[in-house]
């Protein structure tokens, strides 16, 4: 028997994942969480990849658009589904800087995208682990492979100092 045979009955779910190409589509993300900044939202991103194709990304616009669902993920999934036909987008990974609240981590599922890389959790209101498991829930119509700390210091960097740089006078 060869040490690869599977054993038992349990279905084993292949994914591929490449640590070196989630920091760089995580790098993207957090080029999108930076934009953000701009325009004194606070710095999350998404970027939306297929294969190895970024889809589309989007960056926490909620203050500029004032507008309270233009969070990163949602503003990333709405320009992927006008960019093609249909509204699936299964096969698709979603890479947030952020953990994705409940509102995103619902979309996420509604959307259908198959896996989800996270840079760095939200204690307070993070749907995908830490308050709440949404994405792993087999109550609810989909499931999502999920992956965690990918980036996670240049995230919560990046927030750090938008929270830092707007306390001083
Ligand atoms: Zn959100």
């Amino acid at each position: 028997m060869g040490s690869g045979d599977a054993v038992g009955p349990t279905p084993v779910q292949f994914v591929v994942m490449d640590s070196a190409s989630d920091e760089l589509f995580m790098r993207i993300a957090l080029e999108s969480a930076a934009l953000a900044a701009t325009h004194d939202d606070v710095p999350v991103g998404c970027a939306l990849v297929e294969g190895d194709v970024v889809i589309a990304v989007g960056e926490n616009r909620r203050e500029v658009d004032e507008d309270p669902t233009s969070h990163a993920e949602l503003v990333a999934l709405r320009a992927a589904a006008a960019a093609r036909p249909g509204w699936r987008l299964d096969g698709v990974t979603a890479y947030v800087t952020l953990e994705p609240c409940v509102m995103c981590a619902g979309a996420l599922l509604n959307a259908r995208v198959g896996r989800v890389v996270i840079g760095a959790m939200d204690e307070k209101a993070g749907a995908v682990g830490s308050r709440y498991n949404l994405l792993c829930d087999p109550r609810l119509l989909h499931e999502a492979v999920v992956t965690y700390d990918v980036l996670a210091c240049e995230s919560t960097e990046l927030l750090r100092s938008f929270f830092l740089e707007r306390r001083e006078p």
